[in-house]
């Protein structure tokens, strides 16, 4: 009696270890899906609202967009942000709008983009879906 016992209580531990292990496998799953996209978070340019380029936060390179009038956007990377460098358009707001980064952008006027109007360039800092389903509409 006594030994049965024993056998059950210890089944009973190797369930719960086996559920113990699965939870902590699980919840380690679920860090990895929510880990920071911030390093590899991906950058499109758009000219006249088609896809000119893409490149990532970080990235050494700028991107440089020569649209049909001969104007020109420099677009530039920081560790965590993108912003416009220079442009050739005339009112210069593209570069006004500052720096983009994977933290400002809730709080931002145009939130995830940075847009040349003149130009008809627009940046685009790509959102997780959770991120684009956070933000406020305007
Ligand atoms: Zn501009």
């Amino acid at each position: 009696m006594q030994a049965r016992q024993n056998q059950a209580n210890r089944i009973t531990l190797i369930i719960l270890a086996a559920v113990v292990l699965a939870v902590g496998a699980a919840a380690l799953f679920l860090n990895q899906e929510n880990a920071p996209v911030a390093a590899s978070r991906e950058v499109r340019v758009y000219l006249d609202g088609v896809l000119y380029a893409t490149g990532h936060l970080g990235q050494k390179e700028d991107i440089v967009v020569h649209n049909a009038d001969g104007e020109e956007n420099v677009i530039s990377f920081t560790e965590n942000g993108v912003y416009m460098k220079s442009a050739t358009c005339h009112n210069q707001l593209c570069v006004n709008q500052g720096l983009l980064t994977d933290e400002n952008f809730r709080t931002r006027f145009y939130r995830n983009e940075i847009i040349c109007l003149p130009n008809r360039v627009t940046v685009e800092m790509v959102l997780t879906d959770d991120e684009a389903a956070d933000i406020p509409d305007v």
